[in-house]
């Protein structure tokens, strides 16, 4: 039996991954839980998996309900609780955005193995992460889709023979709408992504692109590769994951239908492989598969990720943080659409690098470029 702690379970991949656990439940065990806000959830999850701990991350939502066999903690810093546990084997990383970054330090530290869904900790602080499981010899798998389709290309394989990645991007639910028409779209044009069923924040990084910007950084790390090796190809029907080049110069690629339970449940019974009753592909109705290069001038954000990601230090904290603030604000109506890419560029102009930046560093940039996107929105308003 593994045992198996989940950072937000109440979330979109963290739902998924009990559903993996559910069909296999003879050989994983879930003993801990966490939640931001969806406190019926969690505790409709807790009442079904009985772990041991559950934390209730928003302080304001703490609850006095009592269980058993289970302890109800609430704050962020309680995560430590769950990852640090001894009688953990793997941790799910599913909390969006950056507050997930201290806790899957803490998870590291602890020498669990790591299944991450969460891209923005490593944009954050991708030297750091990688380092430190490095040192501890903590193995991360994706779960991400197109990491998980890398790190299943490279099964067998060998990560230094590796010559290109090819990132493939749905193009999001704006791919087919011109430029002219981005001023004036509907918040569900924009969150109803064509291809994938996901939260919030991700929806709408991935019609801007800046999803695909992050992932670019994240593949960096997790792969350890050359930036110039990495190119986002354009792939509407979502069906390839994402692509590895050899130095031979063949290519292996992973193909599923877009369910997040394929990649979920890869990372849980990594390195084995376990039956599932999820949705086949079926070549013969599939057909035809199509490419596109992506419209950097419809997506700014892609450029501005690249050059995040080539400034390097801390310029994609700068980035992650500005774009999380950014996005925010667009879902409370309070900036539009196209106006989120010139904010971000506005705020990583006013950043002063700084080039090998620690733990400290990266969490007073974060809150820094915070500060400055809200007082530029403002400012906008
Ligand atoms: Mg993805």
């Amino acid at each position: 039996m593994k045992r198996i702690v989940i950072l937000g379970s109440t979330g979109s991949v963290g739902q998924n991954t009990l559903t993996v656990i559910k069909e296999l439940q003879d050989r994983f065990c879930v003993v801990g839980l966490s939640t931001y806000n969806n406190v019926n959830l969690l505790l409709k999850q807790t009442r079904l998996f009985r772990p041991k701990k559950i934390v209730i991350c928003n302080e304001s939502k703490f609850t006095q309900r009592k269980f058993l066999n289970t302890q109800v903690y609430s704050g962020q810093d309680n995560l430590k609780k769950l990852v640090t546990d001894v009688e953990v084997d793997l941790v799910v990383v599913a909390i969006s955005g950056s507050a997930a970054l201290v806790p899957l330090l803490e998870a590291i530290d602890s020498k669990k193995t790591i299944a991450l869904a969460n891209k923005e900790a490593l944009v954050m602080a991708g030297n750091i992460i990688m380092n430190m499981a490095k040192k501890k010899n903590v193995t991360i798998i994706p779960i991400d889709s197109e990491q998980s389709a890398i790190w299943q290309c490279l099964e067998g394989n060998n990560k230094k023979e590796i010559s290109k990645i090819y990132l493939t991007a749905s193009g999001g639910p704006l791919n087919k709408v011109p430029l002219g028409k981005f001023s004036n779209l509907s918040k569900n044009k924009i969150l109803n992504h064509p291809r994938w069923k996901m939260g919030k924040k991700i929806s709408v990084d991935s019609a801007t692109l800046m999803n695909k910007g992050l992932e670019i950084i994240e593949t960096k790390w997790l792969f350890n590769v050359n930036l110039d090796c990495i190119k986002v190809l354009v792939h509407p029907e979502a069906i390839i994951h994402s692509m590895v080049e050899f130095r031979d110069g063949s290519v292996m690629a992973q193909l599923s239908n877009t369910d997040m339970r394929f990649p979920i449940q890869h990372a849980l019974t990594y390195p084995q492989r376990q039956r599932s009753n999820f949705k086949k592909l079926d070549f013969f109705k599939i057909k035809s598969l199509h490419f596109e290069k992506p419209n950097f001038k419809k997506f700014p954000c892609l450029n501005l990720a690249y050059q995040a990601a080539r400034d390097g230090g801390s310029m994609p904290a700068v980035l992650n943080a500005s774009n999380e603030k950014a996005v925010d604000a667009f879902l409370n109506d309070r900036l539009s659409f196209i106006n989120i890419p010139k904010v971000i560029e506005k705020i990583l102009s006013k950043h002063k690098i700084i080039q090998r930046p620690n733990l400290d560093e990266i969490l007073e940039v974060d809150k820094w470029a915070r500060t400055k996107t809200q007082e530029y929105i403002n400012q906008l308003n």
